[in-house]
């Protein structure tokens, strides 16, 4: 995963539905990181037009493989994530672009279930654990429904694995709704890792985050930024790579889990480390980093139009 994450394998079947369903239209991504480069690196390679739109200060992770970016407009907010996510809405109410998806997006669910595919065909059979840490839960989403399908087979186990899924306190708007604990307004400030904060995940849905828990007899846990830094620093010294900082506060839920009993010594455990490798990438890969094509004000009115005039101008 060139981009060093599990958003790799999102955006990858995004944009082949795209392509099977002849879709004219220029997709758009709000992002402030992991989903802006992994969507950008396609766009990369398959010409595919895409539009970011991602905060002013998030510019500058903004690096990918070294490839053409002529596909690709990058609009660049004055403001924060949410700031972003606002004016993308606009754009993707007028004609000619399409929203990525989000949870909502098979294509991305599938992508990202092929993890629990993966780890079941090498263990030979379901996990009894899953980990991973969460921001909108759409991971656990698609661990759970690809876990379904290997049951359905009947080769590989009859029990679902339980879903043991993270967030960083106190910015953990998921514990939330699942125990009335508040979110501190000061979120996503002083977050150990801002990709774990989504205000509205797609919690109470049917076939979301809580139907998931239930389903598989799983549970939620609070990671604090002591925590996870103690298990990244850990993770790296035993297995000898860095891992992102969300994936860190995984690792601190395992070790959590193994401490409280959750799990047992026989248990078959699937740690998903989402992301992770820069180092070793911004070392051995040629990487590019994506400029603005425009700069724009959260307090103009007219900054959608503005941007989508711009990604005309660029595509055209
Ligand atoms: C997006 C992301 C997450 C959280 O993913 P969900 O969509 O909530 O499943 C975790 N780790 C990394 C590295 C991410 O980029």
């Amino acid at each position: 995963m060139k981009t060093c994450s599990f958003k790799d394998l999102e955006s990858y079947p995004t944009m082949q539905r795209v392509i099977e369903q002849e879709e004219k239209n220029t997709m758009v991504v709000a992002s402030a990181g992991n989903t802006a480069r992994a969507f950008a690196h396609v766009s990369s390679i398959t010409g595919l037009p895409l539009l970011l739109v991602v905060p002013e200060n998030a510019i500058e992770k903004l690096w990918i493989p070294a490839g053409s970016t002529s596909s690709i407009c990058v609009a660049a907010v004055q403001g924060d994530y949410y700031d972003a996510i606002s004016i993308a809405s606009h754009i993707t109410e007028k004609e000619g672009f399409v929203p990525e998806g989000g949870a909502r997006n098979v294509a991305r669910r599938d992508g990202m279930g092929t993890v629990m595919l993966d780890a079941t065909l090498t263990m030979k059979r379901l996990p009894d654990h899953y980990f991973q840490a969460v921001g909108s839960g759409t991971g656990g989403i698609a661990a759970w429904e690809a876990a379904m399908r290997l049951k359905m087979d009947g080769r590989y186990g009859d029990e679902l694995p339980q879903l043991h899924i993270a967030q960083n306190l106190p910015c953990a708007p998921l514990i939330q709704l699942h125990e009335s604990v508040p979110v501190d307004p000061k979120c996503p400030e002083g977050m150990y890792d801002t990709v774990l904060f989504n205000r509205k995940p797609p919690y109470a849905v049917g076939g979301g985050v809580r139907d998931a828990l239930e389903a598989t007899g799983g549970d939620l846990y609070g990671i604090t930024n002591e925590e996870a830094e103690e298990a990244r620093l850990l993770f790296e010294e035993l297995e000898g790579i860095d891992i992102m900082n969300s994936a860190a506060v995984a690792t601190a839920a395992l070790i959590k889990a193994v401490r409280n009993t959750k799990v047992s010594k026989s248990d078959l455990i699937m740690l998903n480390i989402t992301g992770g490798g820069v180092k070793g990438a911004l070392k051995e890969l040629a990487t590019i980093r994506l400029e603005p094509d425009l700069v724009v004000s959260p307090d103009d009115s007219e900054a959608p139009a503005k941007i989508i005039k711009k990604t005309k101008d660029k595509f055209e």
